[in-house]
């Protein structure tokens, strides 16, 4: 059995409905930002919170958990700079007692979310994971910090784990029975895409003064099912008793502006997009590009879909209406 916390949330559950395949699957959520719905229905579902013991206990005590995957977390890079308290509390102190629980059930297979906010603002073309490490706002440090406590269990306890450092996530399942719905929602291609179906205004493009080619920031997107294949292929990995504490980048390896992003849009849905600039948005670096070279010598994956297929996937879903 594999335990998933955060399975209702909007990676989660792409990872949940790919996982259910080959594994049994209990997933924990407590469905702070996530939804019941998105879970499939051949997991088990337990409402709960991976801060409190006794959600936990009741787990561990009832099914054999080979590994653990966590998905759990706030991750607005804006709310935790007005909120820390929020964010140190969730992703932190909350993880702890998770692991404290592992460690209680001798359960050492970890599989963890981390995030491009760990590196802060790179002056390199291509993130490494040998890239320093230096986070910028709360959000990237809690999850950096959560990386730092992974290093030091492993040395004391004997942890196996794997950290995947995802770029941005996007689109939505091929089946358009879930995707991405955030509330608020503050991603791009969501944003993008309510607006060329009239739920918005307009989209306004956060800043077109940066120090790249068309001035607005570069980012990696990453098709959430592309994430979900890292995740299995990580899991077994550790299943297989391959030693590790690995830490791995995950994106597509090719950078998009904020206004090819748009461009995309309204290319895939034939569409023409209402445009404003507007002022930077506090904390965006110009420019966050993964290398993933890393992660297919070693687990053999690699992104399989494209910015169309992302944004294709996605329109499908948002034109479900959900
Ligand atoms: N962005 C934008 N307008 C929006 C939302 C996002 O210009 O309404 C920009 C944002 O400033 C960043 C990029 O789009 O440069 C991706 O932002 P998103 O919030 O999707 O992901 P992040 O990179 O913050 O994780």
């Amino acid at each position: 059995m594999i335990l998933v916390v955060g399975g209702a949330g909007y990676i989660g559950s792409h990872l949940v409905k790919e996982l259910v395949k080959e594994k049994e699957v209990v997933v924990l959520d407590n469905l702070s930002t996530g939804h019941r719905w998105a879970v499939d229905e051949r997991a088990v579902f337990v409402e709960g919170d991976l801060g409190n013991s006794k959600d936990l206990d009741s787990i561990f005590s009832t099914y054999s958990i080979e590994a653990v995957m966590h998905f759990a977390a706030n991750s607005l890079v804006g709310e935790s700079v007005v909120d820390p308290m929020k964010y140190y509390q969730n992703n932190v102190a909350a993880t702890l007692t998770l692991l404290e629980t592992m460690k209680k059930y001798n359960v050492k297979n970890f599989i963890f979310s981390s995030t491009a906010a760990t590196y802060g603002i790179p002056t390199v073309e291509m993130i490494t994971e040998e890239t320093q490490t230096n986070p910028i706002n709360p959000y990237g440090r809690s999850k950096l910090m959560v990386e730092q406590v992974l290093v030091d269990y492993a040395k004391a306890y004997g942890f196996q784990y794997i950290v995947l450092r995802y770029f941005n996530a996007a689109g939505a399942h091929e089946s358009a029975d879930i995707g991405e719905k955030h509330t608020p929602e503050t991603h791009l291609i969501p944003i993008v895409l309510q607006q060329l179906l009239g739920e918005r205004e307009s989209i306004s493009v956060f800043g077109s003064d940066y120090d790249t080619p068309d001035g607005t920031c570069i980012r990696d997107y990453i098709h959430v099912t592309d994430l979900a294949r890292a995740h299995i292929l990580a899991m077994e990995a550790l299943l297989s008793g391959k030693k590790s504490t690995a830490t791995y980048n995950l994106g597509n390896g090719l950078g998009y502006s904020v206004k090819e992003v748009i461009e995309t849009c309204e290319k895939v849905t034939g569409k023409s997009a209402n445009v404003i600039m507007a002022e930077r948005r506090a904390g965006d670096p110009a420019r966050l590009v993964a290398s993933s070279e890393k992660i297919y010598h070693e687990l053999g994956w690699k992104a399989e879909f494209s910015l169309e297929d992302i944004i294709a996937s996605a329109w499908k879903w948002h034109l479900r209406g959900v």
